[in-house]
């Protein structure tokens, strides 16, 4: 699943749509009225966590890339694609992914202090969302988006395996010391991934997602589907220390 960093890096490559007119829509999408688009030109493209926000002058477009999604931009793929918007230069294609209109400014529909991607990003607001959540664990809470909007299940595992944290651990056991530390490297860890994604070594630096052994115990690291969320952890129960439970 494209998480947070990924979408930044979508974002940026967007830029080079800002003050085009769309001139045509096409695409499979059944939830937006695609004529709404035409005529519209984008003044602006921002993300959410993994939202890829295209701002027009009254309304925005919010594409989701959920599990699978991907992009082409001025160039296409054999698939159909879920929407395209045709310029008179070049054309935007999103597949396999939600699309959905958000009415009015965007600054009214979502906040940015919650994108753990963003410049307003509040670590404090993240400590408190969790302090008011102490039976959750922590690998649910790092999948939380509204207090980690664009942590996905690789920057989770990789930051639990920096912290040193079991993945079963609650977030109310934790040491005050260790909740600041799980707030800031999932933003640290974002920004690296962010970097080494843009330099196609990102999976190179994995230590734990994916991973049979841990680099620091030399032992096999447990895989699991863990949380509500069920989602794929690979972890140490050496070195990741188990807090409640
Ligand atoms: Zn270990």
């Amino acid at each position: 699943m494209p998480e947070g960093p990924s979408i930044v890096i979508l974002k940026e490559e967007a830029r080079r749509l800002v003050g085009r007119r769309i001139l045509a829509v096409e695409g499979n999408t059944t939830t937006i009225d695609k004529a709404r688009l035409v005529g519209q030109r984008i003044v602006a493209v921002r993300s959410w966590g993994k939202h890829f926000l295209i701002e027009l002058p009254t309304f925005s477009v919010r594409i989701h890339l959920l599990m699978f999604g991907s992009y082409r931009i001025d160039g296409r793929k054999e698939a159909p694609p879920r929407l395209r918007l045709v310029f008179r230069d070049g054309e935007f294609n999103v597949y396999t992914c939600s699309v959905r209109f958000i009415e009015g400014p965007l600054d009214a529909a979502y906040d940015w202090r919650g994108d753990e991607m963003s410049d307003a990003w509040d670590a404090a607001a993240a400590r408190r969302k969790l302090r008011a959540m102490p039976d959750a664990l922590v690998c649910d809470a790092l999948l939380d988006q509204d207090v980690f909007a664009g942590v996905g299940n690789i920057i989770k595992n990789e930051v639990l395996f920096r912290i040193r944290v079991h993945p079963l651990s609650t977030i109310g056991s934790l040491p005050a010391r260790k909740l600041a530390q799980l707030v800031d490297e999932a933003r640290r860890y974002s920004f690296d991934f962010l970097e080494w994604k843009k330099a196609f070594v990102l999976r190179k630096h994995w230590l734990a997602h994916a991973k049979r052994t841990c680099p620091r115990c030399r032992i096999p690291f447990v895989k699991a589907h863990l949380g509500v969320r069920r989602r794929r952890s690979f972890f140490c129960e050496r070195c990741q220390r188990l807090y409640g439970g």
